[in-house]
């Protein structure tokens, strides 16, 4: 029998993704994995979902959060594993970091204007009404269907990229209150994607972070660039070698061609074990 594997870096449509919670799932078994994670950015509302949609199937699925923190200029993402589904502290704080992509969104809409890109008001009326998460990819896929540009990936070189002309920086927690706040609430806070980390040595930065309350550190995850997966495992393992954080990966899989398809990069069904005993350590103290 093969062994089950697990992807454990999911988006679904309530933040930048394309498919609910429920679509993921049924993906997810029809793929044949035994578990996934759910890691919206900033809001943890499609993790009910995903676990009604779950119950009683044969797939394991951990309720999970993306948090974009800053860390001396530099923008970390933090992967939060066991968030509690319905959590005040949680919510208040993720709403708070939501409410600057609420105001970034229209900024970026009004800069894309300024340029001459004629978007609708019932465009972006709708993203802000339905997403509770309003990213870049949800501008990206309006400016596609205007026929401005032909992929997600041409919209963020023209236009949506850090330095390009209708980015808009956003405010971000540091890391060191993102890592705190995943653990007041009883989750498992590990280092999403590390090596897009360029501010210096990647294994000095995982010693501080590991000193901060860092459990965890995604290790399988195919960047976009000219090196293999095997490459970039090797180099995040060497960083984190000796540490003791548990090696999590995943695809980021959002639905759309920007990331990778469900289920390609994963890790061994144990991991998650780990992630749950991490997480009911936490809990306890
Ligand atoms: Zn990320
Ligand atoms: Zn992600």
């Amino acid at each position: 029998m093969v062994k089950a594997r697990a992807d454990l870096h999911l988006h679904s449509s309530h933040s930048d993704g394309v498919y609910p919670p429920e679509r993921l799932v049924e993906m997810a078994i029809d793929l044949g994995l035994g578990g996934i994670a759910l890691t919206d950015h900033d809001t943890i509302v499609g993790n009910e979902e995903l676990l009604s949609a779950s119950a009683g199937l044969d797939i394991q699925c951990i309720p999970g959060v993306e948090i974009s923190t800053d860390y001396e200029g530099f923008e970390l993402h933090l992967l939060g594993y066991y968030v509690p589904e319905n959590d005040e502290i949680l919510e208040k704080r993720l709403v708070a970091f939501r409410g600057d992509r609420h105001s970034r969104f229209p900024k970026m809409v009004q800069k894309l204007r300024d340029m001459g890109f004629d978007i609708k008001d019932s465009d972006v009326r709708e993203v802000l009404e339905t997403a509770a998460s309003p990213g870049r990819p949800h501008l990206a896929r309006i400016l596609i269907d205007m026929g401005v540009v032909d992929t997600i990936d041409e919209a963020f070189e023209k236009y949506l990229a850090e330095g390009k002309p209708a980015y808009v920086r956003r405010a971000r927690p540091d890391i060191s209150d993102g890592i705190r706040l995943l653990r007041e609430v009883g989750a498992v806070p590990v280092l999403a994607h590390p090596l897009y980390y360029t501010g210096g040595n990647l294994r000095e930065l995982l010693h501080i972070l590991k000193d901060m309350g860092l459990i965890g550190v995604e290790v399988v995850y195919n960047y976009d660039r000219d090196t293999t997966l095997e490459d970039n495992i090797r180099e995040v393992q060497r960083a984190a070698s000796g540490l003791g954080l548990i090696e999590t990966g995943g695809t980021d899989f959002h639905g759309d061609n920007t990331h990778n398809d469900l289920g390609s990069m994963t890790v061994p069904i144990e991991v998650i074990d780990r992630l749950r005993e991490a997480a009911d350590v936490v809990s306890r103290s």
